[in-house]
């Protein structure tokens, strides 16, 4: 799942800075303002106080009189347009969610790991007073002491 391609945010961010680079008036044509009503929108989506640079926000006003878009052709457009937006929306979240899961997981693996070497150390010093040779099991519970220590600086 994690290696198909999903960008669909990515996708409709393209598509609808190529429309409103593009030279073309996307207002002329009917099919061409309804698509890029969808993609790119009427309405000014930007949270500032409209003004000339975006036809006062009333960009949507202008093109449904052209094409003589009743207020429910407008109603059915912005919702097209909000689900659109909607979906990009959702599909940077979940990017956002893979990148937090994976980052998680990666954490977990590596909590994983150091709890089996401290297992694994924790036997063999058993192995090694089982055996009785002191000087060895010495050596060995610093060593682990050491591995021990450098573990919560490395997780720190
Ligand atoms: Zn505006």
């Amino acid at each position: 799942m994690t290696d198909q391609p999903f960008d669909l945010d990515g996708v409709l961010n393209d598509l609808a800075q190529k429309l409103v680079h593009d030279s073309r008036d996307w207002a002329v044509y009917r099919f061409d303002a309804w698509l890029y009503g969808i993609f790119v929108g009427w309405d000014c989506e930007k949270a500032h106080e409209h003004d000339e640079t975006c036809d006062n926000g009333d960009a949507m006003q202008d093109v449904a009189g052209r094409h003589n878009w009743g207020p429910d052709t407008v109603a059915r457009l912005r919702r097209a347009r909000s689900s659109v937006r909607n979906a990009s929306a959702m599909a940077a979240e979940i990017h956002r969610l893979r990148a937090e899961l994976a980052a998680e997981q990666a954490q977990h693996a590596y909590t994983l790991r150091q709890r089996n070497n401290r297992s694994e150390r924790l036997l063999h010093l058993r192995d090694l007073a089982l055996t009785g040779d002191t000087e060895a099991l010495l050596a060995a519970a610093k060593d682990t002491l050491a591995a021990s220590v450098n573990d919560h600086k490395e997780q720190s």
